[in-house]
């Protein structure tokens, strides 16, 4: 394979070029015939319902180069469960789960030599979407789907080392309605959040804390990623129908029982972050992301997690072992990796 001159630690977390994608296309009823492309393009009818109705999913995961030389994927048939649960949120073609595994497993080899070395830190993030391609001006379904999965190279999230962050509440702003689409993975959640995100970066913090849309009480989630705080030694994570249920946050709670860590799924109140002695946004891209400060917009209240910035005990053995896993580096107990042949 040929030796690609590419600076994989410094990667940015941006679209690097590969040399191939895979579609498949959902037309007459049934999905054809999966396609091989090294066009970065796509043609469509100007009317396709994803562009004026928003029929747009996705997902985000990732393949590893580990230890061991071999390649990991890691969770695939949870992201192509989540993809289903998406699709049918907003009338879409669901994708078959062999369909997704198949089409993952291909582009990753096809593109074998994007994956980054062990010790990199940097990975192969996989971009598989769904949108509507046929051409409605009524407010309708679309009946054609085109399914793609582009990969790209990506650094690791943490270039100066495994740090805390700031972030803040705003309530002038929801990402989602109570009973909305919160809880699928669909470009028009994050078309909606933007403003909210840009407020918030301009201000000096890393993301938005969310508050639930009804009753603005609880916590919700953390623009692109879960949330999560140690309280009294619990791992104690928001429950709302509004949150998209990720991948890793489910894998970190596991990995709490396993640790024999009290694991709490309920409504979080705003007050209860004064007795938080540690706090995380956890998703694909950075596994943990720790938190420093909560600023509370409204209140102008900062609930100080991590006085010396320094994450904390559990939330660094969480990251250490997701990762560890992740590599092959420690045993895949729970069956989480395929491993590509
Ligand atoms: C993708 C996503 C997450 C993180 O999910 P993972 O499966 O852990 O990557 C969290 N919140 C939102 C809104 C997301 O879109």
């Amino acid at each position: 394979m040929e030796q690609l001159d590419i600076d994989w630690k410094h990667l940015p977390f941006g679209y690097y070029p590969t040399d191939y994608n895979v579609r498949c296309t959902f037309k007459d009823g049934k999905w054809g015939e999966i396609e091989v492309s090294q066009s970065d393009k796509i043609e469509m009818h100007m009317a396709a319902t994803t562009l004026h109705y928003g029929q747009e999913i996705f997902e985000g995961l990732k393949a590893f180069r580990g230890k061991d030389g071999k390649i990991r994927i890691f969770r695939l048939d949870d992201n192509a469960e989540r993809m289903r649960s998406s699709a049918e949120g907003i009338l879409m073609e669901p994708i078959p789960v062999d369909l997704f595994r198949e089409m993952v497993i291909k582009v990753v080899k096809l593109n074998e030599r994007f994956i980054p070395p062990y010790g990199s830190g940097a990975s192969l993030y996989i971009r598989p979407l769904e949108i509507g391609i046929s051409p409605s001006i009524g407010v309708r379904a679309a009946t054609e789907y085109l399914f793609i999965i582009m990969v790209t190279p990506v650094g690791p999230y943490f270039k100066t080392g495994f740090g805390c962050t700031d972030i803040c509440i705003m309530r002038q702003y929801d990402r989602v309605a109570p009973r909305g689409t919160g809880r699928f993975k669909i470009g028009g959640n994050y078309a909606a959040s933007l403003v909210a995100g840009d407020h918030a970066h301009e201000k000096g913090y890393s993301a938005v804390l969310y508050l639930d849309p009804k009753e603005k009480k609880y916590l919700d989630e953390c623009g692109p990623a879960n949330f999560f705080a140690i309280i009294d030694g619990k791992y104690v994570t928001p429950k709302s129908d509004s949150i998209l249920p990720s991948i890793t946050n489910r894998s970190l709670m596991q990995l709490c029982e396993d640790m024999g860590i009290t694991v709490e799924e309920r409504h979080v109140t705003v007050d209860e972050l004064e007795k938080a002695t540690e706090a995380g946004a956890c998703g694909t891209a950075a596994v943990i992301s720790p938190v420093g400060t909560i600023h509370d917009e409204d209140t102008g209240h900062d609930y100080v997690i991590a006085p010396d910035r320094k994450p904390g005990p559990i939330s660094t053995t969480l990251y250490e072992r997701l990762s560890a896993i992740r590599l092959g580096e420690y045993p895949d107990e729970h069956g989480w990796n395929t491993i590509v042949e």
